[in-house]
């Protein structure tokens, strides 16, 4: 028999969790189905509402004030500001990122060397706004090819930073394989596990500090690849700052995340706290309806279809990336509800020939009505109970924008929300 809910929200990324956040705040019987890991294991964890306008202006220093003048067809315009502030405060409730003092963007360096725009960022990244004028030691790590310490250095100082930067490549201390996960490192920096220098036992985050501290050179700040603990970073942090007399920080890494599988973590736990149920392990298949209304959804586990229902229904499955949208010869799809999917007949009109330029496959995704339902090639809705929330939007390109996160949680709480009041 089929298992009920108010609120069934399906896929468990930045959209699914603030959906099934803001519908059990409203009060709403909540069940979230998710199937693999989420986007948030290969994003930088880093929370952008807007950096560029549409036509590829900025960064822009205040996102709110170039909402309005997106295109109509943006998520951020279905939503609006005052959602989209809404979303914002939810989010800073559960989690303990910055930004939430002013509207203004902070620019943020990346681990390419790059000053990014982005409206919050994790407590673990804040010594290193770019906006600060003390200079910085980066130090990376021999092993982790993708932090090139001394080229990301030279690429700040060059794109203009008020600050000078150094970057030194060192060998984390011991005996780690060289090709240790980032998992690996942050556990042993979490538990302070032993490591052996110079044939004595060390506390791993003495040792790490030992091998900076030779490099410093009265830099104020110290800034390393995001992988200084998992489930204790602020204490590891606080570490390396007191035997260095230095402020640290992380500098967002790709995958595997750490500030992303962080905030993955925190969100699931405040979902919990909120009275939030999950499912996660499974996917969501197929779906039965009776006229534009779902009546429920099929989870394949074990080979078996399982039937889940709810009343009200958000699908935040994700974008190109997340598999919410799916392409093949024959053109783009949503592959649960089969939900329309406007692109272009012909592929080659599906991208710009030059590699920087607007490509449309960027927007593929969801058009939309007010309330986030769904709609067909004819502009009326596909099924009455059904919103959509996140990368599986159309009409937005989050990596030209940077804009990723904030539409999932903007689009996220608005979809549960509207959900949750429907469903009482
Ligand atoms: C490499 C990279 C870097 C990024 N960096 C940034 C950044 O610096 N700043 C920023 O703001 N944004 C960034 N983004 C964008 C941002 O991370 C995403 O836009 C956002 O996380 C998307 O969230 P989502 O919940 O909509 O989708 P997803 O994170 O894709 O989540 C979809 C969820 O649905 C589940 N799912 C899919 N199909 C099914 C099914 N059939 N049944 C059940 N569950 C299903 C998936 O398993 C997953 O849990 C980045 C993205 C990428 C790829």
């Amino acid at each position: 028999m089929a298992i009920e809910s108010e609120v069934l929200v399906i896929g468990g990324g930045l959209a699914g969790l603030s959906s099934a956040l803001a519908a059990a705040r409203e009060g709403a019987d909540v069940r979230l189905l998710s199937y693999k890991q989420s986007t948030l294991r290969n994003a930088s964890g880093l929370v952008d509402i807007l950096g560029y306008t549409h036509d590829g202006d900025g960064p822009l220093t205040d996102p709110y004030e170039a909402i309005p003048e997106l295109p109509s067809s943006h998520p951020y315009r279905t939503v609006g500001v005052d959602g989209v502030r809404e979303a914002m405060a939810m989010f800073d409730d559960v989690t303990d990122y910055r930004g939430d003092h002013t509207d203004t963007n902070a620019l943020l360096p990346t681990h390419g060397g790059t000053v990014k725009p982005t409206a919050r960022y994790p407590r673990g990244a804040a010594a290193g706004l770019a906006s600060d004028d003390r200079d910085v030691l980066l130090v990376g790590l021999g092993s982790m090819v993708d932090f090139d310490a001394p080229h990301v250095a030279a690429h700040l100082e060059a794109a203009g930073v008020p600050f000078e930067a150094r970057g030194v490549s060192i060998e984390f201390p011991g005996d780690l394989r060289a090709d240790a996960k980032v998992t690996r490192y942050a556990k042993l920096l979490d538990t302070n596990g032993e490591v052996a220098v110079g044939g004595r036992m060390v506390g791993a985050r003495d040792a790490l500090a030992d091998a900076i501290e030779p490099h410093l050179d009265g830099e104020a700040r110290v800034g390393l690849p995001a992988i200084l603990g998992d489930d204790h970073p602020d204490a590891v942090r606080a570490a390396l700052g007191d035997a260095l007399s230095v402020d640290v920080f992380e500098v967002p890494m790709g995958p595997p995340s750490l500030p992303g599988l962080r905030l993955e973590d925190a969100l699931f736990e405040a979902v919990d706290e909120a009275g939030g149920n999950f499912e996660t392990g499974n996917p969501v298949v197929d779906y039965a309806a009776e006229d534009g209304h779902i009546e429920e959804v099929y989870i394949e586990k074990n080979g078996a279809r399982i039937p889940v229902s709810g009343d009200q229904y958000v699908l935040a499955t994700g974008g190109l990336v997340g598999k919410g949208v799916e392409s093949d010869r024959e053109g783009v799809y949503e592959p649960i509800f089969d939900c329309h999917v406007p692109h272009a007949e012909d592929r080659y009109d599906w991208f710009d020939l030059d590699v920087f330029g607007d490509h449309p496959f960027a927007r593929f995704g969801l058009p939309t009505d007010e309330q986030l339902r769904p709609l067909t090639a004819t502009d009326s809705v596909e099924f009455d109970n059904l919103r959509a929330a996140g990368g599986i939007l159309g009409g937005y390109d989050f990596a030209a924008e940077k804009s990723g996160s904030g539409v999932s949680i903007a689009t996220g709480h608005a979809a549960g929300t509207n959900a949750a009041q429907e469903a009482r």
